[in-house]
């Protein structure tokens, strides 16, 4: 619940970057309803392209055809915490974007320059319209699209916690299959040239493994306030 203190606070910009399943996204959504910030989830914006590439027919084992294609579709993110939004040409695509059609192409697809440069163009200007702050979570937020954010997380956690978390999320999904898919992502996010998956030297790095969602929402929240209070 936001409080009278976060709508008085200055302007914060957090970076919370990590691998899949190490609570980023619930964490971030949290941290930004409480501490009353914008929220920004980048990974739904390069599924949100992905989605149009495949409904478009562009083969997505293509790096120049997507790049050709990277800056038709209008992507639009709805920034409230409590209701994140995105739509690809005025239509909602919130469920489409979590397909494992679209979960299993979207690495190939955010690996093309074109496709980086267009999104984060995107999202430098939704952080830079936040007024009283936001959170953007993502793979590459602290080391390429805001190096100047005034506090940057690192999410990490054991690929076991972060496999249980995710084929909790699917609904019972195979536990294995579901690390195999995790790894295979993380290996291609992790190793692609243009601002790959990777940990700011400057971030803050938290192991969730062995916590609880509300000790990382509690953590993140105490790291913003610190941060808050020294602007
Ligand atoms: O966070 P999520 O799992 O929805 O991200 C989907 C994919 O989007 C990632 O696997 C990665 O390929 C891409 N992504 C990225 N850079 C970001 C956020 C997501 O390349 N900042």
């Amino acid at each position: 619940m936001e409080t009278s203190a976060a709508r008085t606070a200055p302007a914060v910009i957090v970076a919370i970057d990590g691998p899949s399943g190490t609570g980023k996204s619930s964490t971030s959504k949290a941290v930004a309803a409480q501490l009353g910030l914008s929220y920004l989830d980048t990974g739904a914006q390069y599924r949100a392209i992905t989605w149009w590439m495949v409904n478009n027919g562009i083969d997505v084992s293509d790096p120049s055809a997507i790049a050709a294609a990277a800056g038709k579709p209008d992507i639009v993110s709805g920034t409230d915490p409590s209701a994140p939004t995105i739509t690809v040409d005025g239509t909602d695509v919130s469920g489409p974007i979590r397909t494992q059609e679209v979960t299993s192409k979207v690495s190939a697809v955010s690996a093309v320059p074109e496709v980086r440069a267009r999104i984060t163009e995107l999202q430098r200007s939704t952080a830079a319209a936040a007024e009283r702050g936001i959170v953007v979570e993502g793979r590459d937020i602290g080391t390429t699209v805001l190096p100047d954010a005034d506090l940057k997380i690192f999410l990490t956690a054991s690929p076991e916690a972060r496999a249980a978390r995710r084929s909790g999320e699917l609904k019972g999904a195979d536990v294995h299959t579901t690390r195999e898919a995790l790894m295979k992502r993380d290996a291609a996010d992790s190793s692609r040239k243009t601002s790959p998956l990777a940990k700011a030297d400057d971030a803050v790095e938290v192991d969730t493994s062995e916590l609880t969602l509300q000790q990382v929402i509690e953590c993140v929240v105490t790291l913003v306030e610190e941060k808050r209070a020294a602007k």
